[in-house]
């Protein structure tokens, strides 16, 4: 087992963020850098600047790099390395592992970067010691990740274990972006799925502080929304209550599918924890199976905004061997 740090870059379709990441998942040194607009050819040189920073950081502490994993927002093609499509960054049929490790001169390991979020939530964080578990991570859109008996499950192609794009209302709402799907959990509790449903709460309760907001032209963002139910305004409260209980539908179909030992919610909407969480509870209390309903944790991740990130290193760290 190496005593070296590994880097996680977690490249999404506005930012960078990377760090230097010792066996247990401490962080030792970051890098920011935007990733708004580049071109291929930008974003590929931003990753490069940007490990590099790290390295040098550690190098000048005695330390030593011996791998790198990067999360993206996108499919993976894992057997070839390959960035088959992402919906919000230029990278398409792209080696982009071999391309990085020949750039960067060090071993590369590439993944989802809900994949990454999963493993890290399993060796580290929420979901230590399950042998079953799901995650799903509630942002602009709902990711997925699973782990079924001790180990993480991509698919035969690598494109599995997209959570998000389960169906919970056939009728439902459109999907969002290149999903040509109706009602998939993402197009009922993702953010922008709250944002959605706050507006019309606001609008149908002009007397609510979330109905001022709206006739202030305040932007209703997910944020927003979390901070006024917080702040007890019983129209923000019923919106995440809704989101929470299509939650809850989206877990008992898990619940009921994987038997699981825990389901991690992540993501920003997370943000509103047990206004979240119970109602979704409720539901699956209501709905799932026995006993599997009765087993299951349903808990917020353990890693937040730097999830991402954690979840690169940790898929290096796998990839080495050290985190076993
Ligand atoms: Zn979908």
């Amino acid at each position: 087992m190496s005593t070296g740090c590994v880097i996680g870059v977690d490249l999404g379709g506005t930012k960078l963020l990377a760090g230097a990441v010792d066996p247990a998942l401490n962080v030792h040194h970051r890098a920011t850098r935007s990733s708004r607009g580049a071109g291929q050819a930008q974003v590929l040189d931003t990753v490069v600047d940007a490990v590099r920073e790290v390295r040098d950081a550690i190098d000048g502490t005695g330390g030593a790099v011996d791998a790198v994993g990067i999360g993206i927002p996108c499919l993976i093609d894992q057997q070839r390395g390959i960035a088959v499509m992402a919906v919000n960054l230029p990278l398409a049929d792209l080696p982009f592992r071999d391309m990085m490790a020949e750039r960067i001169g060090l071993p590369v390991f590439v993944d989802n970067d809900a994949n990454g979020a999963m493993l890290a939530e399993w060796r580290f964080g929420a979901a230590i010691g399950a042998r079953d578990a799901a995650l799903l991570t509630l942002g602009t859109g709902i990711g997925g990740g699973l782990v079924v008996g001790s180990r993480l499950q991509r698919g035969s192609q690598g494109a599995g274990a997209e959570l998000g794009h389960m169906v919970v209302q056939a009728d439902g709402p459109r999907c969002q972006g290149n999903c040509p799907n109706h009602g998939c959990l993402e197009a009922m509790c993702s953010g922008t799925a709250l944002a959605r449903e706050a507006r019309r709460i606001a609008s149908e309760r002009p007397a609510s502080r979330l109905g001022s907001a709206l006739a202030d032209g305040r932007e209703i963002s997910g944020a927003l929304v979390t901070e006024l139910a917080y702040d007890g305004d019983e129209a923000a409260i019923d919106a995440l209550a809704l989101i929470g209980r299509w939650l809850g539908v989206g877990i008992a179909n898990l619940v009921n599918m994987l038997n699981p030992d825990v389901v991690v919610i992540g993501g920003g909407v997370i943000a509103a924890g047990e206004l979240l969480l119970e109602p979704a509870r409720a539901v699956v209390a209501e709905r799932a199976l026995s006993p599997s309903k009765e087993h299951v944790r349903i808990v917020p991740a353990r890693f937040g905004a730097e999830s991402g990130m954690l979840g690169a290193a940790a898929l290096a760290l796998d990839g080495i061997g050290a985190a076993a």
